[in-house]
């Protein structure tokens, strides 16, 4: 049934006048025009019938519990599809709550839609003191890529429209489109309505990079005697993926993947240098940046993790011109999509491209290898309660078992070890914290990740990680989403060992000691599981994988056996004032 023919067969009242539509059909009419099929919400005021109709026109709407997961999902969303993840809120304090996976979005360079509602302009404009007043719009504005009100409904369209290009073009990003509560109701000729959508026709054109720069970039590139290929997550994002595995295996240079970069090639693919990073870095004399930003992850493109200054040359593929210089010299930037720039460097290569030098392929060889073996034991220790080695030791054996399961992955040192020690065989099945490693993607991912794809997922949670969004099991119960989370319990924050020096409170790190968050899925009719070692924590994920319904495992890991912030600590400020002795 079209939008119209609902309206005029459930309202007896408007039957003289057939043919019209109202705000509410014409949003979910613009965003099923643009293949949209997808919202992540909460409802409430005003927006609780636009989910209940959008639902009703055949589109999915999965309701969370709180809308920084809905807006995570979303975002999310947009990463693995290239189409924009939608969030649906109420407004003010929803307005608010979304706001964070907006920026965290924006900041990573996903393609994301915060749709809220919002209160009356003309009162909020006057602040006469609305229901949930506030200017969001304007709030909006400087934490994502764009923001946009509608207020006809005969405009929704074209909001619509702005919104998803705004979204996907260039380096994509969040965007906010403000949808007063009155604008719902506006009553339009169904006709008109129809004809004021607009379908967004190439919403991410190719932008080819300029010969010019492709042929400066090779010029460099054949100058170099070690040189390194950066995979960051825009090289991911943008499904090139066979251009890129090509690039690397034409020009025989080596690969470090950026974290939601591995997989793009297999982490065991031989030219990978994942496990000899460090050397990688600091070594390598021209890097190719390929959707990777220098930004704090990659030490800015200096200090002590890379050579002496100016001992390395950059070339960078990125879609944002401005991105170029941002943190060093770029010798050669190539600005254009990744796609295009990828083969153009490939077609310039041509047959008789002479490959990265031996030497230095097997310098970081060597070193990975040992860096390997140096971990190997590690891995396997069975006791109990466990490290966060021997735990992550058996979730890689699984993972390699089920390389198409996506892993979802947050914490501190159950992120940064997890990252380092489970490789990755598959484009985008790693999704992290991203950029501002922020904590609280979790289930928010793991939703979108299992609604988008239809694959297992693999959550690997810290307790304190898994905290921010536990709620959401009952949303992933609710759905019956295929969704295995392994809390790693070491009863708190780093570390479950800390003390307050006073005596008087728990320290401010440390949880509930032995809690058991396996209950917590088993109060929604997931499943629980308890384990103390990893022979325990394997036959767990796997019974619950194979079982492809919600399940969460509480694994036990030795209180003692956390570092500060992870591999982050050195970010930590040092007390100015030197200790009494
Ligand atoms: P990582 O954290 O994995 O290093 P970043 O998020 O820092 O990755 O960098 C991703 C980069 O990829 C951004 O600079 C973004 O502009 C760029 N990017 C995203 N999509 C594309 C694309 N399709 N083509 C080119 N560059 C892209
Ligand atoms: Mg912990």
């Amino acid at each position: 049934m079209t939008a119209l023919a609902k309206i005029v067969h459930t309202n007896p009242e408007i039957e003289a006048e057939p043919d019209l539509t109202d705000g509410f059909h014409l949003v979910i009419d613009a965003l099923k025009l643009n293949g949209i099929e997808t919202i992540y919400g909460v409802p409430g005021i005003p927006i609780t019938d636009l989910g209940r109709m959008a639902q009703a026109e055949g589109m999915r709407v999965i309701s969370f519990r709180h809308e920084q997961h809905a807006g995570n999902a979303a975002a999310i969303a947009g990463f693995l599809t290239k189409k924009p993840g939608i969030c649906l809120t109420v407004s003010a304090p929803g307005f608010l709550n979304g706001l964070t996976a907006l920026a965290n979005a924006t900041t990573n360079c996903f393609p994301m839609i915060l749709i809220s509602g919002s209160s009356e302009r003309e009162i909020v404009d006057l602040q006469q003191g609305d229901y949930e007043e506030m200017d969001q719009l304007a709030i909006a504005k400087p934490l994502c890529k764009a923001a946009f009100r509608v207020l006809h409904a005969a405009d929704i369209g074209i909001g619509v429209a702005r919104a998803i290009r705004a979204a996907c073009s260039g380096r994509p990003g969040g965007v906010y489109l403000d949808l007063p509560a009155k604008l719902f109701s506006q009553v339009m000729d169904a006709e008109a309505g129809r004809n004021s959508l607009v379908k967004v026709i190439d919403p991410a054109p190719a932008q080819r990079p300029a010969p010019e720069a492709i042929a400066r970039a090779l010029e460099v590139l054949k100058s170099a005697r070690r040189p390194l290929i950066v995979l960051g997550k825009g090289a991911a994002y943008a499904q090139a993926d066979d251009a890129i595995r090509a690039l690397v295996e034409t020009s025989g240079i080596p690969y470090v993947p950026m974290s939601m970069a591995k997989g793009l090639l297999p982490d065991t693919h031989p030219l990978s240098a994942g496990a000899a990073r460090s050397t990688a870095l600091k070594d390598s004399d021209v890097v190719l940046l390929i959707g990777a930003r220098l930004n704090w992850l990659l030490s800015h493109g200096k200090g002590k993790s890379w050579g002496e200054p100016g001992s390395t040359k950059f070339i960078q593929i990125d879609i944002e011109p401005r991105e170029m210089d941002s943190n060093v010299e770029i010798v050669a930037p190539v600005v254009g999509d990744i796609g295009s720039c990828v083969q153009a460097l490939l077609d310039g290569m041509g047959q008789g491209w002479q490959q990265a030098p031996s030497d230095w392929i097997e310098t970081l060889k060597a070193k990975r290898d040992a860096n390997i073996a140096k971990m190997a034991p590690k891995l396997m220790s069975n006791a109990s309660p466990m490290t966060f080695h021997a735990a992550l030791g058996a979730l890689r054996t699984i993972v390699k078992e089920r390389p198409d399961a996506i892993l979802v992955n947050e914490g501190a040192n159950t992120l940064d070890l997890a990252r380092g020690i489970i490789d990755m065989y598959q484009p985008r099945k790693r999704l992290d914290v991203g950029t501002w490693g922020i904590m609280g993607i979790g289930m928010g991912f793991a939703v979108a990740a299992a609604v988008e794809t239809g694959k297992p997922v693999l959550c690997v949670e810290g307790d304190s990680a898994f905290g921010f969004s536990g709620m959401e099991v009952e949303t992933i119960c609710r759905y019956g989403l295929p969704v295995c989370i392994v809390v790693f319990n070491n009863n708190g924050i780093y570390r479950g060992t800390d003390t307050d020096p006073t005596g008087r409170d728990p320290a401010t790190t440390v949880f509930v000691p032995d809690s058991r968050y396996d209950r917590m899925m088993e109060a929604f009719g997931g499943t629980g599981y308890h384990v103390t070692n990893p022979d325990e924590l394997t036959r767990a994920v796997n019974e619950a994988m194979n079982s492809g319904r919600p399940a969460l495992i509480n694994a036990v890991i030795d209180p003692a056996a956390g570092s500060e912030s992870g591999n982050i600590g050195s970010l930590n400020p040092q007390s100015g004032i030197k200790k009494k002795k």
